[in-house]
């Protein structure tokens, strides 16, 4: 199911690596031939499918334990940043490369530890949340007119146990807030299963297919998913 992304460079041995999304990234020298590495990766396939499962064991997209202090690791749109945590009356968040600055109004003292973990996740939520509304206003617009449908409204917020959900009859669509976390073709796969609900109501095989249409990846993209719930 894992996409192979090679990167020949000038280096002397070959480096296997499975990132969050699943997929195999390889670097290797420059004369290495595509044959070799596919051998090579069908010879380590145990400790591949061992690293995957370490991945979804992790799920490194689960934030709601952390304290969010810097250093911590965070992710946006599969994307990993580092926290950096900066005290300034005048809170924002901004990424700058691969960093993530958070300017948080925080106590900073013993007692009220909990306060200022609880303000630093509501700053986060809010900033996943603004970014999520256009983000999804897009997606939606661009498959809506794909496959050729209208809805009229959605929303996005913390749902407890699904990545989103349709109310056919009021032509509305709701939104996981922790998608955010997560690559953009996954949340294009949630954008066109909610919209496929519009024709198909249950998860029925032609279902799939109308999901097969415009996300023919889909059941990797399931599978990223999947994991989040399971964990929790
Ligand atoms: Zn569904």
């Amino acid at each position: 199911m894992s996409d192979i992304i090679i990167e020949h460079k000038k280096i002397k041995n070959i480096y296997i690596r499975v990132k969050e999304d699943f997929n195999i990234y390889v670097t290797a020298p420059k004369r290495v031939s595509k044959e070799y590495i596919y051998e090579l990766i069908e010879k380590r396939k145990d400790w591949i499918e061992e690293k995957k499962k370490e991945l979804r064991e992790k799920n490194i997209y689960d934030i709601s334990k952390k304290e969010l202090v810097s250093g911590d690791e965070i992710y946006y749109l599969g994307r990993r940043y580092i926290l950096r945590v900066l005290q300034n009356r005048k809170e924002d968040i901004i990424l700058d490369r691969n960093i993530i600055y958070m300017h948080a109004n925080l106590k900073e003292k013993d007692e009220f530890k909990n306060i200022d973990i609880r303000r630093k996740h509501n700053l986060l939520d809010i900033w996943y949340k603004k970014e999520a509304l256009k983000l999804f206003e897009e997606l939606l617009k661009k498959y809506c007119s794909i496959m050729d449908l209208e809805i009229n409204s959605f929303s996005v917020k913390k749902l407890k146990s699904k990545w989103g959900s349709c109310d056919v009859s009021k032509r509305h669509i709701t939104f996981n807030l922790e998608l955010m976390k997560y690559p953009v073709h996954s949340l294009e796969y949630i954008v066109v299963h909610e919209l496929a609900h519009l024709i198909e109501a249950n998860h029925s095989k032609r279902f799939y297919n109308i999901v097969s249409l415009y996300i023919p990846n889909w059941i990797k993209e399931k599978e990223i998913l999947n994991n989040f719930f399971k964990n929790k």
